[in-house]
Formats: C-alpha cells, sequence, structure tokens
C-alpha cells in the first residue's frame, strides 16, 4: 500500500474543516481535506448566527460569503399560539457581527471549501477515510480513492472534522452520551408564497407546537423565495402520524394554527427527510496529535442554529494552537482548546434545557421584558456564547432564576 506523507490532513469539507484548511493555509501549512461525498451536498443547519462571520473573516473567506448572494439574516423570530417576539442581533450586549445569513448548505459549504482550495488547500473529494492509526508518533489514516484504491496519509496533525460521520469518536472509542433525550427532525424545502406582512424573512422563524411546550419549528427563508421547514420533537412523538415523512411533517403543522396559515399556498415540492438522534458528545476533544472539530466533538441541538458556529469556532481556536506549537510554544490542548471551547457550548446547552423545559419561552415571551437582559439574550441568541462580559455566559445557572422569575410573572 503506498503512503503519503502531509503536514495537516483534515478528514471532512462542510464548514470546520473548509475553515480550519482556510486559516491553517494562512500560517502557510501544507493541507490535505479528504471529504467522502461530491460537492455541492445536501446538508441540515441552514441559519447561520452573525459570531461565525468572524471566524469565516479570520479564515480570509467573507468575500466569497458576500458575494454568493445568500439571504441576509439580521434576527430570530418566536411564535407561541398568539404570542410573538423577535430579537435584532444587531441589537446585542456583546461587540461584533449583528448580521449573517440563511444558507442552502450545498452552496454554502462548496463556497467555503472552494475558498480554502484557491488559498492552497488539497482536497480530494469522494475519498473516504476508513480507519484511523493514531498510536504513532505521527497520525496515519486509510484511505479508499473512487477507483477503490486503499492508500495510507502520514500526517503531522490531524483534525477530523466529519461531522456525523464522527470518524473518530467511533474509530477511537471516544463517543459518551450526550445527556439529551432521543429527539428527531423531520424537513424539507418548499416555495413558501408567505403573502403574511409581518413574516420578517430577514429572521429566522421559530414557531411553537400549541400542546407541546417542546415541540418546535423552524422557518428559515432564502434569498429565492424558498425555505426551509422543519419540526423537531421526541422521537416517539412522531410514530402517531400515518405515513411517509413529508406527510408526518405536513400533519403536525397542520396542528399549529398560526404556521400552518403562515404556509397555506406553499408549494411541497420535495420529499422531507428525517434525521433521529443527532445530540452527540464525547470522552475527549484532543489527543496526541489530533483533535475533533464541530460536530465531530459535541452536537447539542439544533434549536438555536449554533451548529455551525461552533463548528468555525472550534476551526479556529484549534488552527490557533497547532500555530503556536508549530512556533515552539508548548500548547496544553486541554486548556488551550478544549476548556475555551466547550465553555460556549455549555452557555448553549444552558439555553436549550431551559428552551426544553418551558422556561426560556416564558422569559422571551415574557409581556414586560428587561431591555438589559433582552441584549444579552439577543447576543447569546447571535452566538455570543464565549463572551464572559455577558453575565449569562459567565454563570449559565443565572438562567434558572431568571425563568423563575418569568414564570411568577406571566
Ligand atoms: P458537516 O457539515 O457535517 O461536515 C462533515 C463532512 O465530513 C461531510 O461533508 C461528510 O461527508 C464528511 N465525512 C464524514 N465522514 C467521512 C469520512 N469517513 N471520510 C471523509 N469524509 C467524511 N446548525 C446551524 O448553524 N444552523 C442551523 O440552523 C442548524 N440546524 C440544524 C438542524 C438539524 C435538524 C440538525 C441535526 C443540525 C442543525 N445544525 C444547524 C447543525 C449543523 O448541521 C452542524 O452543526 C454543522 O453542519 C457541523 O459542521 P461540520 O463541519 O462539523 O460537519
Amino acid at each position: 500500500m503506498r503512503t503519503e506523507k502531509t503536514d495537516i490532513v483534515i478528514i471532512g469539507a462542510g464548514p470546520a474543516g473548509a475553515v480550519a484548511a482556510g486559516l491553517l493555509r494562512k500560517q502557510g501549512r501544507q493541507v490535505l481535506v479528504i471529504e467522502q461525498q461530491q460537492f455541492p451536498r445536501f446538508s441540515i443547519g441552514e441559519s447561520l448566527l452573525p459570531q461565525s462571520m468572524a471566524y469565516i473573516e479570520e479564515a480570509g473567506f467573507l468575500q466569497d460569503v458576500v458575494e454568493a448572494g445568500f439571504q441576509y439574516k439580521n434576527g430570530a423570530a418566536f411564535r407561541r399560539g398568539d404570542k410573538r417576539t423577535a430579537f435584532d442581533f444587531r441589537d446585542k450586549f456583546s461587540a461584533g457581527w449583528g448580521t449573517t445569513y440563511q444558507v442552502q448548505r450545498a452552496s454554502f459549504d462548496h463556497v467555503l471549501i472552494k475558498a480554502a482550495e484557491k488559498a492552497g488547500a488539497e482536497v480530494r473529494f469522494t475519498h473516504k477515510v476508513e480507519a484511523v492509526d493514531v498510536a504513532g508518533e505521527r497520525p496515519r489514516l486509510t484511505v479508499k480513492s473512487p477507483d477503490g484504491e486503499i492508500y495510507e496519509i502520514e500526517a503531522g496533525f490531524l483534525l477530523d472534522a466529519s461531522g456525523f460521520g464522527r470518524v473518530l469518536p467511533r474509530l477511537l472509542d471516544l463517543e459518551t452520551p450526550s445527556g439529551f433525550p432521543l429527539r428527531s427532525a423531520f424537513f424539507t424545502h418548499v416555495e413558501d408564497r408567505i403573502t403574511d406582512p409581518d413574516f420578517d424573512r430577514n429572521k429566522i422563524l421559530v414557531s411553537v407546537h400549541p400542546e407541546h411546550v417542546d415541540v418546535w419549528f423552524w422557518t428559515i427563508p432564502f434569498s429565492n423565495g424558498r425555505c426551509s421547514q422543519g419540526v423537531v420533537a421526541r422521537a416517539e412523538f412522531f410514530e402517531r402520524f400515518p405515513g411517509d415523512e413529508t406527510a408526518k411533517l405536513r400533519a403536525i403543522i397542520g396542528e399549529t394554527p398560526t404556521l400552518s396559515h403562515l404556509l397555506k399556498d406553499a408549494v411541497w415540492d420535495t420529499p422531507a427527510r428525517t434525521l433521529t438522534g443527532y445530540a452527540a458528545n464525547v470522552k475527549s476533544l484532543w489527543g496526541r496529535n489530533f483533535a475533533l472539530l464541530g460536530n465531530a466533538g459535541e452536537f447539542l441541538d439544533p434549536v438555536f442554529s449554533s451548529g455551525v458556529t461552533i463548528a468555525v469556532k472550534s476551526a479556529s481556536l484549534a488552527a490557533a494552537c497547532i500555530g503556536r506549537e508549530a512556533a515552539g510554544e508548548s500548547v496544553d490542548w486541554q486548556a488551550d482548546y478544549a476548556t475555551p471551547l466547550k465553555a460556549g457550548v455549555d452557555a448553549f446547552r444552558a439555553f436549550v434545557e431551559s428552551w426544553y423545559r418551558g422556561g426560556f419561552q416564558d422569559v422571551i415571551f415574557h409581556p414586560q421584558p428587561s431591555d438589559d437582559v433582552r441584549r444579552m439574550i439577543s447576543a447569546i441568541l447571535a452566538g455570543y456564547a464565549w463572551d464572559l462580559k455577558n453575565p449569562y455566559v459567565a454563570q449559565p445557572a443565572r438562567l434558572s432564576t431568571l425563568e423563575q422569575l418569568c414564570a411568577v410573572a406571566s
């Protein structure tokens, strides 16, 4: 079997892999990305958060993203029964980008990885990583090419950005339970034909089922008159709805008058898909000469659209550690990579848990909200979950106190 040598090898060409590749090319490193699929390819995760723009910019990809013509996004709107509220991310506690995009991931991921290629990364599409050996001085990958050839790559450092493929967690027995119950998502793209003047295409809309506080829908408008439409619930909730994925999705929307009214003229031209059990965690985000990025590490839940932001944040932190090691500094991957990354993930986790309890919903639908608190929440919803100046990031447990106050008042 032939063995190739490279400086950095990245598994997966999604946002984590592409941004890591761009950042490492800026350091002048030799970068090889192995991607099992041909791009463009479908992926879920279409509503970005403004915080992600900082890492897209840091990687040198900003112009490519801006010029791609995606739907502008400046906030998030929420509806539960007759209650409505909206957050404008430009009005937030933390400094930084207040706007971003809603993207068809097939094109967005392609834009990012083409930008990485332009910056000098080599990307091999339709090559699949089948085995990994990290016991030696340098990590070794076994890869299958599209014509069936099996070859090896030996690298100075390995980044696993394989997303839900979870290559290293599976092969190195790093998986650990996420702590969230088993949930499923059913979703599709529709030609939405929405005419409601209150519907703001510059915001993601999150609607809550009228009877089940833990069942929610996303409506993510794109720039071409279409929307991504999905529903999330515990896996067993879907069993009582007959038919295929599209029938189930439409039936649950049918139980939610605000949303079914909004989508009354929609053209359902694309069969729905489903994903179950996507929440995942690992025992460790790093090891000798390797690190896990984005979804290959931890994935919480889609409700606050934090996945791509966490993915590109992890790429930025890991690339900085690799750069410091190359400059001869000693890096403590736990203290310099895993702990700072997890701080933000844990802030998001507190909000996700509160959402499913219904407490966060009482907070955002509160009739007399405090402006200061709303700006702090707006910052977290915009992805600034690593800003320790925000009291709800520094002490996520404060959210429970806020929930109790709002529950008493409502
Ligand atoms: P991915 O984008 O999954 O990329 C991983 C790549 O690795 C893939 O291209 C795959 O083909 C490749 N790969 C896998 N295995 C191998 C292998 N063996 N060899 C070679 N290549 C391999 N996030 C948001 O930010 N906003 C949202 O609105 C949002 N909504 C979501 C809704 C749902 C229902 C779910 C489940 C998730 C959602 N997410 C959202 C999360 C988002 O999908 C992910 O967090 C994000 O795609 C992670 O990016 P990544 O680069 O880590 O992985």
